[in-house]
């Protein structure tokens, strides 16, 4: 019987260094660069962040979600689900080990549908860490429900001409080219009329209208593009997978990124407790610490099993991809982490500033940025609903209704039948 939660000690030691290297050198440009995670790098930038990226293609971490033909570890996702716990706590330690959203996932589809040409174009640079990329799917009318997408893309001789406007096209002011879902075939309907074009970010008719701000953003550093497509040519050639495809190219994208905002998350979240623990240690009230305050207690328990049994599903589901190579086999338990991942990160950050008192609503600790990933982490990669929906329906799928008028577990028609089993009254 094999049931072990044990890591394995040789991947546990290149944990042991990530967690050093995180803490010690990558979290102090969280402090002096707070906004410049998505910026291409000045030369000021490149003294300290390109050393760093190269101690970590020392240790072979590198980009290492990726396949070994494309320089990555392959590791499977239960290994990446552990790293990207550590790498969870900082902004820039995705950057520092080139797995940045949403760049990771867009370098994934192009290794999965990308012709050579495309692959040489854009996906060595964007691995090599040296461009950005944006992913333009959502639109100002339509986001979770792709029916209302309104952006088409028209043959016309050799080319295609697409035309429309896209909403929270994470990153676009500094992004290299876009990859945007268009309609080739409104008729077809959404899974079989869509595709997807790689689009340099040069091209005539793209215009950015505005970069929105997160809530924590300043309003100057904004990068959630609202963009107008307005008959922007791209040639044939620009086409990314199948004509009519994109549904299953953006499927691809998302299974692993699900499991790693959710580990991220957990990193997140045992800061949160951490800082929850240190406080409740150090701050007297009334001649006692705050740890002594049974109230305080119930939060640090009820967060540290909140954490614990969220922690443990991330990584059996991980575990269950891996096992399978099918992520449509674990889409149930993908569905239940994505939807929980908001729900544990606002609680246990919620706990962790009411704890800190008026201290914990300031800009002075990290707690406030961490507050507000939480409703962010409810709506990227699909709103809490749908994915509420998704589950309920996959569960519901392993049951049937009861053929009569009683539950199955009706206890006196068991009874009855119980009796008559056993021969007695
Ligand atoms: C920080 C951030 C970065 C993002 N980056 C990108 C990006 O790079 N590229 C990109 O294309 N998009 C991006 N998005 C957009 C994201 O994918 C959408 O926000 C998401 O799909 C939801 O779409 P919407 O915001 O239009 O909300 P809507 O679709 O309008 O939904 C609003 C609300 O309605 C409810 N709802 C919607 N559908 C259902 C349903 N079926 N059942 C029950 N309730 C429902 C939910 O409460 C939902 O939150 C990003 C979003 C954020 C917040």
């Amino acid at each position: 019987m094999s049931w072990d939660f044990e890591t394995d000690p040789v991947f546990q030691k290149k944990l042991d260094w990530v967690d050093e290297f995180v803490r010690h050198e990558v979290e102090p440009l969280d402090l002096v660069w707070p906004h410049d995670n998505y910026k291409p790098l000045d030369d000021e930038h490149r003294r300290i962040v390109d050393p760093l990226k190269q101690q970590v293609r020392d240790q072979g971490l590198w980009a290492c979600h990726l396949e070994p033909t494309l320089g990555g570890q392959g590791y499977g996702q239960l290994k990446l689900a552990l790293l990207n716990e550590i790498l969870g706590r900082s902004t820039w330690a995705p950057v520092i080990f080139g797995t940045q959203a949403p760049d990771t996932g867009n370098a994934e589809i192009i290794a999965h549908f990308g012709t050579p040409e495309q692959k040489a174009t854009y996906l060595q640079p964007l691995l090599e860490g040296e461009i950005f990329s944006t992913y333009s799917m959502t639109e100002p009318q339509g986001g979770a429900d792709v029916s209302g997408f309104e952006t088409t893309a028209v043959r016309d001789g050799d080319d295609w001409v697409i035309n429309g406007s896209k909403f929270f096209s994470s990153n676009a002011r500094y992004a290299t080219f876009f990859i945007v879902m268009a309609y080739t075939d409104k008729e077809a309907g959404p899974h079989d009329g869509m595709s997807m074009f790689l689009v340099p970010a040069d091209t005539p008719g793209i215009t950015i209208e505005r970069n929105l701000a997160l809530i924590h953003e300043p309003a100057e550093e904004g990068s959630e593009a609202y963009i107008r497509y307005e008959d922007v040519r791209v040639p044939s050639t620009a086409l990314l997978g199948e004509e009519g495809k994109a549904f299953q190219v953006a499927q691809v994208r998302l299974g692993g990124g699900r499991v790693h905002h959710a580990m991220r998350t957990v990193g997140l979240a045992q800061r949160a407790l951490d800082m929850m623990c240190e406080r409740a240690l150090s701050r007297v009230t009334r001649g006692r610490s705050l740890a002594e305050r049974e109230t305080v207690q119930s939060y640090i328990a009820e967060s540290y099993a909140q954490l614990a049994q969220f922690r443990l599903f991330v990584l059996r589901t991980a575990w269950l991809i891996d096992k399978t190579q099918d992520y449509a086999q674990c889409r149930k338990d993908i569905s239940a982490i994505k939807f929980l991942t908001p729900k544990v990160l606002h609680d246990i950050v919620q706990r962790s500033i009411q704890v800190h008192g008026a201290l914990g609503v300031t800009q002075d600790t990290p707690l406030a940025k961490m507050w507000i990933t939480a409703p962010v982490m409810g709506l990227v990669d699909g709103p809490t609903e749908v994915h509420l929906r998704q589950v309920a329906r996959a569960v519901l799928k392993e049951h049937d209704a009861t053929a009569g008028l009683w539950p199955t577990d009706h206890i006196p028609t068991k009874l009855a039948a119980a009796q008559a089993k056993l021969g007695v009254a």
